[in-house]
């Protein structure tokens, strides 16, 4: 079996920017250096990339996959 992973895409709980990370790397936003990160849960979240005005909504809708060094979920 090949062992390689596809980037998951994750939203900076600060700025909105759409992050995509491996396992292992650090969870931190490459455009505010946020250390806290949004999986994304559904392909319909991806209208809302990176509009800091929609930060609102994405903290409602992806309250639960909320993904820091900390797992809350
Ligand atoms: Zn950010």
């Amino acid at each position: 079996m090949d062992p390689q992973v596809e980037p998951v895409s994750y939203f900076c709980g600060d700025c909105g920017m759409e992050n995509k990370l491996k396992p292992g790397d650090v969870i931190q936003c490459y455009e505010c250096g946020y250390h806290m990160l949004y999986k994304k849960r559904t392909r319909r979240i991806v209208q809302y990339e990176a509009r800091r005005k929609n930060q609102a909504k994405l903290d409602s809708v992806l309250a639960c996959s909320f993904v820091s060094y900390f797992r809350t979920c």
